[in-house]
């Protein structure tokens, strides 16, 4: 029983705010309308407003506050009457470009604590079979004779991934990748070092992960120090804040319209110039430029419809992508029982990935010690994940505690209480982030980030995914609501770049074709800056 979340629980039955702006007679028409107030939306508001001075906006938005993936839960103890604020979405600081959001969490004085990724114990588990037997925890021999190899290939990766581009060679899977490269994982250890290599970053397994573009360069820039959020404010903080200055403390700026689900957006005008239309629960909107920001896995579903339907060269585009799960599901004690490292990697015998990457959220300079709120986390993801989300929260904590009780005895406290979220089954979602998997080329992602329209009418397309340097990441999505934003600026004072899809991808040299004599310009293309791991 989560008691705060009951209050959230009532709030989001709030109606729509249906209050007329001050700038139209009756509120439903703006010069832009984002859709989606996660980091990307606030970013193109904050950005349309101070830099490029169009304050004629509307921001929708369908969950009764602003923030999107970056979202924090509430655990409780019943026992102690204690609560504590967890981070269900985004969690660190880290990847490329990241300076803008380090620049936020000291403007804020967001509280952070470094990740220490070396810091952590292995654990050869029994799996599911274990039935009161246990386990063991490794010995630093024991680590070093599955790990080897593999930081040889992790060095190299960079490398080898720039040479096989400059001969023109194809993209590879990271598991054909790293077979090539003589890193082949056999044992349950080796397993599970390479699901807490790979997996564990990118939520997908090595088989559908881009060596190119979605691992090789995050290897380059893996020792980056990641800072994972302890504020219990929460990482949302940065942005909400950057949205008051915009919409007031209160957030009640009618340009804000936050309980209001997008059902229907109708572009079937705006080729010929004429307004796109906005169809939420909460009534119409219509505008010359509107931007959705919604995820891949939120396009992929359908969940919002587009009239006409959108042509086949963005379908193809939307479907390559993947939508990653990511699960973070954090159990509550009333004591801790679990020693001071950040980590502990449990290596099933039976099922890769299996409850397999413990964190603790109490290692010293994280959480306070010595209270009541004690958590471990234990991720998941892909497949298990997607499995996860489809169980009861007490068979999640029947499993895992079942995990716990292998690695620290039988005699270990129940959890106080337990978050399992389900972001692929959220219609809002539908995922966690994006990934690029093999096999979706650089025009493939280009057309992902196209607008729809022509002359001066257009559907924009941002969010995390959109960006090439760091899709998946918080400043994928802060970067690309710049970056429209910067798009919308130019269109609105006449002078629209041009904007080029491919509309046939064939296995030939590719070259763009115009959309439209005036409109957007492609942003893609650029060089892609080496990524970072992702805990
Ligand atoms: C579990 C998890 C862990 C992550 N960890 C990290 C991390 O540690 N570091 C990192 O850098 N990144 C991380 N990320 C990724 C990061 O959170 C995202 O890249 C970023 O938050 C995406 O922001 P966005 O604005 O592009 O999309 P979103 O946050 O998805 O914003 C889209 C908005 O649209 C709204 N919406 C959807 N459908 C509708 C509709 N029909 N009508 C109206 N509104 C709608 C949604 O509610 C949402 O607010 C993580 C994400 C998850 C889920």
């Amino acid at each position: 029983m989560r008691g705060p979340l009951l209050l959230g629980a009532l709030a989001s039955l709030a109606s729509c705010t249906a209050l007329p702006s001050p700038r139209n007679s009756d509120g439903t028409h703006a010069q832009v309308i984002i859709l989606g107030g996660g980091i990307a939306g606030i970013s193109l508001a904050r950005s349309l407003i101070t830099e490029h001075n169009i304050t004629d906006i509307l921001l929708v938005e369908a969950r009764d506050e602003l923030g999107g993936r970056a979202h924090t839960e509430t655990l409780y103890s019943n026992a102690t009457g204690q609560s504590v604020t967890v981070e269900k979405g985004c969690n660190w600081i880290q990847g490329p470009g990241k300076e803008p959001i380090l620049e936020l969490a000291k403007k804020w004085g967001l509280k952070t604590a470094p990740q220490n990724y070396s810091d952590v114990s292995w654990f050869q588990g029994l799996g599911i079979e274990a039935d009161g037997a246990r386990g063991h925890f490794l010995d630093d021999a024991e680590q070093e004779e599955f790990m080897a190899g593999y930081d040889n290939f992790l060095e190299n990766a960079p490398g080898y991934s720039t040479w096989r581009q400059n001969n023109s060679l194809v993209d590879l899977s990271v598991r054909v990748a790293t077979s090539i490269m003589d890193w082949i994982p056999v044992n349950p250890l080796q397993l599970a070092y390479e699901y807490w290599n790979i997996d564990y970053t990118f939520a997908q397994p090595p088989e559908i992960s881009s060596f190119e573009n979605a691992f090789a360069q995050e290897a380059g820039i893996a020792e980056e120090q990641d800072d994972f959020v302890v504020d219990q404010r929460g990482y949302k903080y940065l942005f909400v804040q950057e949205a008051r200055e915009l919409f007031g403390q209160e957030l009640d700026d009618p340009r804000l319209r936050l309980s209001t689900t997008v059902k229907t957006i109708d572009w079937s005008a705006a080729e010929s110039g004429g307004d796109i239309v906005v169809h939420t629960d909460c009534g119409s909107f219509s505008a010359p430029h509107v931007v959705s920001t919604f995820s891949v896995g939120v396009l992929q579903h359908q969940d919002v419809h587009f009239t006409p339907r959108l042509p086949d060269w963005k379908k193809e585009a939307i479907f390559t992508f993947g939508m990653a799960t990511y699960q973070k599901i954090f159990l509550l004690f009333d004591e801790m029982f679990w020693g001071d490292e950040q980590y502990v990697v449990y290596a099933d015998p039976d099922q890769r990935g299996r409850y397999a990457v413990w964190q603790n959220i109490n290692a010293p300079g994280f959480f306070p010690q010595n209270t009541t709120n004690n958590i471990i986390m234990v991720t998941a993801t892909d497949t298990f994940a997607r499995r996860n989300e489809e169980l009861s929260d007490d068979e999640i904590q029947g499993e895992a505690f079942a995990v716990l009780q292998e690695m620290y005895g039988a005699d270990i406290p129940q959890p106080a209480d337990i978050l399992v979220p389900r972001w692929t089954l959220d219609p809002l979602y539908r995922g966690s982030y994006s990934n690029w998997p093999l096999g979706a080329l650089d025009q493939h992602h280009a057309n992902l980030g196209q607008p729809l329209g022509g002359g001066s009418s257009w559907l924009h397309f941002t969010g995390e995914a959109m960006s090439a340097d760091s899709f998946g990441y918080v400043q994928g999505a802060w970067d690309e609501g710049i970056n429209t934003a910067g798009v919308i600026a130019e269109c609105l004072s006449g002078k629209c770049p041009a904007a080029e899809a491919f509309e046939a991808l064939t296995t030939c040299a590719q070259t763009g074709t115009a959309l439209a004599r005036r409109g957007p310009a492609t942003r893609r293309g650029h060089g892609r800056r080496a990524r970072g791991v992702r805990r």
